[in-house]
């Protein structure tokens, strides 16, 4: 609590509070975006890029070949969308290819691919069918599976796992109508029976993926609170449920915007009778189980999403060169081109980004020669940046589609004309940026982490509960560390940061050794000025979060690029791509930079305070209310 700004609200310090709780305190690896707010580029957790192993790549191939083909011949999206189902036969299909069991090891009858090989088939997925690829990534990423490999004893293990090799779907329950980024008032109970052999589960959830179909459910429930440190916590808590106890029901399904077939809506538990044995990893652990399930999950939407850019450039660079406006075709002109361009040279950085993090946290699970990261800020990094920028690159297809770009799929084959549904693709998209941790609390999130350097020295010195001789005795050694640190923030970077093979690139890795040492400098720079208050500036935070977002997509592109350029053949122009991305990045870097210290920060909350107090009601006249 001691790290909250005095001014806060004594309700969103219980939020702050319930979520600081909860976090992941240990950094047993290293982090390469941790190091970055810190001023340093580890390039050699980054480079040489890493690569699948021959074995590894070839079992994805062979499974990722059967989908694909198995897709085609089976799955019309424009109809799924349309009917707002995915037909029985395709999710039998798949569970017989073993798509529900993707990344589940043999011996509980999966298929035991790993990461990598599992965001390569969400990748195919995400570029034909987004109902689809959510009803298998919500399974897998987020829902029973995940947290049962993880966490799961071996005897959850057994019972639960071989299921899904059988086509069990799953699903993930947090939110609820009144919980959504905050779980601090979830009210859905699991009250321990009196002999101890059960919970007791009451309440309801909103919105979750697969929750109308699936046949067991990781459920997130409060538990009864529990005094530590003289203080009474709120404890929350994840259950494996079976959607077959008596006392469950399904109350409604959504619709939305996009993703149509996804079966979603409201589920209902009155007394349904939860085995003890189904509590997964202990009373109070749910939330910590729900943030490291989702340090890896949270890699299957960069994945998706990867898939769905590839797909809307390739439609978009199609129409391009064959669509002929004022003289000549309409890739020919700058406006069309630069936007052609911009959407190539982020694909490939999203896609570096996501094979990388894959890589890491396959890494961090197996025995490989590659080092092992810690990969909280990687991954909500992953997410945060593909998902936003996949919503820019498929607006700008749209926008080189013309009318065609607006135009549904089936009305554009009705009058015989090529499908390409960009229309479908950009509805389903649109989710992306709120689920899973919307960008405003990936934001939060990151600049929680990229912190966690500084709040560990500071924590106990602005305790009040600290006796005084040990808080001395913390300013002394703090003061130590930041008298080794500090300066080298300002040594100037005359190594070139990184063996890579191009020129180009070179430049650029030099840029992200400075800007990382200019990022640690600003960071340190706030907090002294702002303190604890500094939490509550959320456009500073953001602004350094952007600049670190930037930097590591940067090296992620540089070092596949170089990776690729290493190699003879096609894939040399790869560093145009990386160059591109690396410019354009540098100049959004440059602003954020800026706007840290020249912003309209002030007019903005003060145009948005009277806003909210309905001062300028008068704006909204002249329209049908
Ligand atoms: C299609 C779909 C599928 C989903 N699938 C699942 C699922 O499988 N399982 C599941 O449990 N949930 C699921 N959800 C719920 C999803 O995770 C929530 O929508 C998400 O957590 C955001 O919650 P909310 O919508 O209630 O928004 P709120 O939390 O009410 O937030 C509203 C807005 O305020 C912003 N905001 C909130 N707090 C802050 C803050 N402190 N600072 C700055 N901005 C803030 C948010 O970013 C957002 O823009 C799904 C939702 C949808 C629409």
């Amino acid at each position: 609590m001691s790290l909250f700004d005095k001014r806060m609200s004594k309700e969103k310090k219980a939020s702050l509070d319930l979520a600081e709780s909860s976090r992941q305190e240990e950094w047993e690896c290293p982090s390469f975006a941790a190091r970055i707010f810190q001023g340093a580029l580890e390039w050699d957790l980054v480079s040489p890029f890493p690569e699948q192993t021959a074995e590894d790549k070839a079992a994805g191939d062979e499974f990722i070949k059967k989908l694909e083909v198995f897709l085609k011949k089976n799955l019309d999206p424009d109809k799924v969308d349309e009917t707002r189902e995915i037909p029985a036969e395709v999710i039998k299909g798949l569970a017989d290819l073993g798509a529900f069991a993707i990344k589940i090891p043999e011996e509980y009858g999966g298929l035991g691919l790993s990461q990598m090989n599992y965001n390569r088939a969400i990748h195919l997925l995400g570029s034909y069918c987004g109902s689809t690829a959510a009803l298998l990534s919500a399974h897998q990423s987020i829902g029973v599976p995940q947290p049962l490999l993880d966490f799961g004893t071996e005897e959850q293990k057994k019972k639960f796992l071989p299921r899904f090799a059988e086509g069990a779907i799953s699903a993930f329950a947090l939110t609820e109508p009144e919980v959504g980024s905050d779980p601090r008032k979830m009210k859905t109970m699991a009250i321990p029976s009196e002999d101890g052999s059960h919970y007791i589960l009451n309440g309801e959830k909103l919105w979750c993926t697969n929750g109308n179909v699936a046949d067991l459910i990781v459920v997130m429930a409060q538990t009864p609170p529990k005094v530590i440190k003289g203080k009474e916590r709120t404890q929350i808590s994840a259950f494996v449920v079976d959607t077959k106890s008596p006392g469950f029901e399904v109350t409604y399904r959504c619709k939305f915007m996009g993703l149509n077939a996804i079966q979603n809506g409201l589920i209902k538990f009155t007394d349904v009778k939860v085995p003890k044995e189904n509590l997964i990893l202990g009373e109070g652990e749910g939330l910590k189980l729900a943030f490291v399930t989702l340090n890896t999950g949270r890699l299957t939407l960069p994945a998706a999403v990867g898939g769905m850019c590839k797909w809307a450039l390739r439609v978009a660079r199609k129409w391009a060169n064959k669509r002929q406006q004022w003289g000549c075709v309409i890739g020919e002109h700058e406006s069309i081109s630069s936007k052609l361009s911009y959407m190539a040279a982020t694909t490939f950085a999203m896609d570096a980004m996501t094979q990388l993090v894959s890589h890491m946290a396959h890494a961090q699970k197996c025995d490989v020669r590659q080092k092992k990261c810690d990969i909280r800020l990687e991954a909500a990094m992953a997410k945060l940046f593909c998902t936003d920028a996949s919503w820019e690159i498929i607006d700008h297809a749209v926008q080189i589609r013309g009318g065609r770009g607006y135009e549904t799929g089936p009305s554009l084959t009705g009058r015989g004309k090529d499908g390409a549904p960009l229309e479908r693709a950009m509805r389903d998209s649109r989710v992306n940026t709120i689920l899973e941790g919307s960008s405003e609390i990936m934001h939060l999130f990151i600049a929680r982490e990229a912190l966690d350097f500084h709040l560990q020295k500071m924590k106990s010195i602005l305790d009040p509960k600290v006796p005084v001789m040990k808080k001395l005795r913390l300013v002394i050694s703090a003061g130590f560390a930041y008298a080794l640190w500090y300066p080298k923030l300002w040594v100037p970077c005359l190594g070139l940061g990184g063996h890579v093979s191009s020129k180009r690139l070179r430049r650029h890795v030099k840029f992200i050794k400075k800007a990382s040492k200019r990022l640690a400098r600003e960071i340190f720079h706030k907090m002294m000025i702002y303190q604890k208050k500094l939490v509550s500036r959320q456009n500073t935070l953001n602004r350094f979060v952007d600049v670190g977002l930037e930097l590591f997509a940067m090296a992620a592109a540089c070092s596949y690029a170089d990776s690729l350029n290493k190699k003879d053949g096609k894939d040399k122009n790869s560093v145009d791509l990386a160059d591109l991305f690396c410019q354009q990045a540098e100049d959004r870097i440059k602003k954020h930079f800026k706007d840290v210290h020249h912003n309209y920060d002030k007019t903005s909350k003060a145009v948005a305070k009277k806003l909210l107090a309905d001062e300028y009601e008068w704006l909204e006249n002249d329209i049908i209310k």
